[in-house]
């Protein structure tokens, strides 16, 4: 079975202990496709109109070699729910040949618990996107009308195989779980949800809580998304993640300029944020 991948390389945007220093980096595979439609994907040249390449399982593990040669702290592993099962072996074979480093499971939290149940042993890190807090939402966002319970029940199965983040002595990340969740404009209330959902699963989950939506693709379909977020709804939400006593993870400042939207049809979709 092949798996079909945009783009993969040294990437240097995602939490301070997936990247480690410069010369380090995650190493980082984008699988095409994805079993969500969101109206706001960044990624939508390739979830939405599948640009890339098929690749065989064994290149599949060259490259994850390849990268584990370059430096990288891990093998990350973007939107790659739909290609588990030829993902699952090529990682088996990748650690016969040699590949140490840890791999991470970045997917949009929208999965089952018997897929996570079979990707369980080889993968270390979990990184799934909580992105609602309520089904509707996720209706009328990504277009399955049960976004909230499926991912809900995914981290909860998550944070009882991973509940700690487990750390190496450079403050690199070597298992554990961390849970995304992108504030949109005018959802405060989902966000709210959201947090109060995943401190019930527990308090010490790490979040990283993202502010910079940027208006893209069919986004604008939605009046609401025509804009950015701004700092009242942003302050509210990370004061209630405070307030819940959810105090591990990261926000993204609002005035950051890491704003950058991936261009997958140049050698390097990234050229510019790097
Ligand atoms: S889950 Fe992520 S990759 Fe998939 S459509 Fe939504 S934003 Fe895009």
């Amino acid at each position: 079975m092949s798996v079909r991948i945009a783009w993969y390389g040294k990437h240097f945007g995602e939490e301070p202990p997936l990247v480690g220093d410069e010369s380090q980096g995650s190493g980082t595979i984008f699988f095409s496709k994805c079993n969500l439609k969101c109206c706001y994907c960044q990624n939508y040249q390739i979830s939405q109109e599948n640009l890339g390449k098929d690749y065989s399982e064994d290149e599949l593990v060259d490259i994850m070699i390849d990268l584990q040669k370059q430096n990288a702290v891990n093998i990350n592993l973007v939107t790659p729910t739909i290609w588990w099962q030829t993902i699952v072996p090529a990682i088996k074979k990748a650690k016969k040949k040699g590949l140490t480093i840890p791999i991470v499971w970045n997917s949009n939290g929208y999965e089952n618990v018997e897929v996570l149940k079979n990707v369980s042993d080889v993968v270390d890190i979990f990184l799934p996107d909580f992105k609602y807090g309520f089904n509707e939402l996720g209706q009328k966002y990504s277009g399955v009308h049960n976004y909230t319970d499926i991912a809900t029940e995914a981290i909860k199965y998550l944070n009882e195989i991973r509940p700690e983040l487990i750390l190496d002595e450079n403050g690199i990340a070597k298992s554990g779980l961390i849970v995304r969740h992108l504030i949109l404009p005018g959802q405060t209330e989902s966000s709210l949800c959201a947090i109060d959902i995943l401190s019930s699963i527990n308090k010490k989950i790490y979040v990283s809580l993202m502010a910079q939506y940027a208006p893209i693709y069919k986004s604008t379909e939605n009046n609401e998304l025509r804009r950015t977020n701004n700092e009242e709804e942003v302050h509210k939400i990370f004061t209630y993640l405070t307030e819940k006593g959810m105090l591990n993870g990261w926000t993204q400042d609002l005035d950051a300029t890491d704003c950058f939207v991936p261009d997958f049809t140049k050698q390097n979709p990234f050229e510019q944020s790097l």
